[in-house]
């Protein structure tokens, strides 16, 4: 069966900071390589997720359930949701134009709309925080009504004995709200995603590296765009 969807979250972040990063991870992913620091940003943000699901014990794992068959997550999730009841869902698969997004965790409400939640281990809220989670919102507002989109993010630990901190019971998680302020992107996600599949009906673009490949991440490219480099530089 033909995969039904060509960009997920990480793939539209990646094209937004480089054409040649989106190509590359479309088209010969294995080519990604990263740093043992990165690893252990990624097992530090998966504990501090955990950490926050578990504040919901009777959340329903998709991805337990469905493991690396992400083509299925968006129907059980469909499945799931159209019950009359209250519902806690952790890796919610949504697609919309193409676009497959996981949700951290979404909360069905008694009147069907949803509150979710996209967990961050940082302690701020960020403009790649708000990337994120613009593309996450845009998608799911699209295949289910969202009562709230919530950021999740750590609690810096001066504040965790604050009342300020989060109106969430469990002071490590401090929850901002972006709901409003995500509508209002839309249509300049929906061009994004148009300048992308664009992008992917060609070949590899010849992206020159520079400044665009540490920020806002390092690219896990760069290795293989410097071996051209120093091809060209050869010949
Ligand atoms: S290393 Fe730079 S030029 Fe190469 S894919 Fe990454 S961001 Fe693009």
């Amino acid at each position: 069966m033909a995969q039904s969807y060509l960009l997920t979250k990480s793939k539209y972040i990646h094209g937004l900071q480089c054409d040649r990063a989106l190509w590359l991870d479309v088209f010969n992913p294995k080519l990604a390589r990263y740093s043992a620091e990165q690893m252990r940003r990624f097992d530090h943000g998966r504990e501090f997720e955990h950490s926050f699901k578990d504040t919901f014990p009777n959340g329903i794992d998709i991805s337990a359930e469905l493991k690396r068959n992400t083509e299925a997550y968006p129907t059980l999730t469909a499945q799931l949701l159209d019950k009359d009841e209250e519902t806690d869902l952790f890796e919610a698969g949504f697609l919309y134009n193409e676009v497959l997004v996981l949700a951290d965790v979404v909360h069905r409400r008694l009147d069907g709309s949803l509150d979710v939640y996209e967990v961050k281990s940082g302690s701020t809220l960020s403009d790649t925080y708000r990337r994120d989670a613009a593309i996450q919102n845009y998608v799911i507002s699209h295949c289910h009504p969202i009562h709230s989109f919530n950021i999740v993010h750590n609690t810096p630990t001066e504040k965790t004995d604050s009342s300020e901190s989060s109106d969430y019971p469990d002071k490590r998680f401090t929850i901002i709200n972006l709901t409003e302020e995500l509508q209002a992107q839309h249509s300049e996600i929906e061009n994004n995603i148009a300048l992308m599949k664009e992008i992917l009906c060609h070949g590899e673009p010849a992206t020159p590296t520079g400044q665009h490949c540490l920020t806002p991440y390092a690219c896990p490219y760069q290795h293989y765009c410097a071996q051209g480099i120093r091809q060209l530089s050869l010949f």
